[in-house]
C-alpha cells in the first residue's frame, strides 16, 4: 500500500513515521509513505498558502489551489487517483472497522490542515471523506493523519511480527481487550491471576475472555451489541448483567 500526506510538516510527520515498527515497515517495504509540502505549490512568490477567511472571523484558511495542484502531482506520481482523506473535526468519527476497510485499499492521501481550516471548495471538488480522530480539536491534522495511517500499517501483511497480533486487542471484535501482566509474578505484594501461570490454554483463553466481556460491560457497554460471543459467553455476560 501507498500512502500520501499532504502537510505544511512534512518532517513531523517523517520523523513520527521512521520509529519503530512504521518505521521498520517503510524500511522493508511493508507500506510506502511519503510526505509532501503543500507550500511547493504556492503561486505567489512569497510562498503563501493562506488568506483571510470570506465574511470575517478569527484567523487564516489554507488556500484551495495549492493543496489542488499539490494533490494532482501524487495523481501524477501515483499514475492513479488515490482514496483523498481530509482529516477533520467535522469528520466521521474514526473507528477500528473504518482502518480495517482502508486498509484494502492501495493508495490513499491524506491531507492535514492547519490555521482555522481550508477552502471548502477544494475538499467538495477532491476529497472523498472527512475523518475526525474525537470530539475535540487540535491544532493541525499531523497529528490526526499520523495516527489514521498508524493505525492502517499495522493491519498491512508483514508489519506486526505475529500476524494475529492485532485480533485480540480492543476494538478489532468490538471488545476491550483483558487485562495483561508480566514478570515479576509478585509487584508490590500483588500477585499475577494463577490461571495465567498454569500454561492450561482453554482455561487461559476462557479467563482473557471473561475478562474481557466484563471491562466492556464495565467501560464501553456500547460496543457489546457488535461483539461475537458464542453460547457461554452470552450466558456469562447475563449473568454479568443480572449481577447490577
Ligand atoms: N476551525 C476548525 C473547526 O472548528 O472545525 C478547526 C481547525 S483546526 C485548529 C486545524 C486543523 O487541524 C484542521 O483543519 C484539521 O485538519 C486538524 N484537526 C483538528 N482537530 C481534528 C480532529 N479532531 N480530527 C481530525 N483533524 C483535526
Amino acid at each position: 500500500m501507498r500512502i500520501d500526506i499532504l502537510t505544511l510538516f512534512p518532517q513531523m510527520c517523517d520523523a513520527v513515521m521512521s520509529e519503530s515498527i512504521i518505521g521498520r515497515a517503510r524500511e522493508k517495504g511493508k507500506v510506502e509513505i511519503n510526505f509532501h509540502q503543500i507550500r511547493d505549490f504556492a503561486i505567489n512568490k512569497h510562498g503563501q498558502i493562506d488568506d483571510t477567511p470570506y465574511g470575517g472571523g478569527a484567523g487564516m484558511l489554507m488556500l484551495a489551489q495549492p493543496i489542488y495542484d499539490c494533490f494532482e502531482k501524487v495523481c501524477n506520481e501515483t499514475g492513479t487517483r488515490p482514496h483523498f482523506i481530509y482529516m477533520s473535526p467535522c469528520g466521521k468519527t474514526l473507528t477500528q472497522e473504518r482502518i480495517k476497510e482502508l486498509s484494502e485499499y492501495s493508495n490513499i492521501a491524506i491531507l492535514c490542515g492547519r490555521y482555522e481550516g481550508v477552502d471548502q471548495r477544494v475538499l467538495d471538488e477532491l476529497v472523498d471523506e472527512e475523518i475526525s480522530i474525537g470530539d475535540y480539536v487540535v491544532t493541525g491534522g499531523e497529528l490526526p493523519a499520523m495516527i489514521l495511517a498508524d493505525g492502517i500499517s499495522r493491519m498491512l501483511p508483514g508489519v506486526l511480527s505475529a500476524p494475529e497480533g492485532f485480533m485480540g486487542e480492543s476494538h478489532y471484535s468490538s471488545l476491550l481487550e483483558h487485562p495483561q501482566y508480566t514478570k515479576p509474578p509478585v509487584w508490590h505484594g500483588v500477585e499475577v491471576p494463577e490461571v495465567l501461570t498454569t500454561g492450561h490454554h482453554a482455561n487461559i483463553r476462557k479467563w482473557q475472555r471473561e475478562r474481557s466481556i466484563e471491562r466492556t460491560l464495565e467501560r464501553r457497554p456500547d460496543l457489546l451489541e457488535n461483539a461475537q460471543l458464542d453460547k457461554k459467553e452470552k450466558e456469562f455476560l447475563e449473568q454479568l448483567k443480572a449481577k447490577d
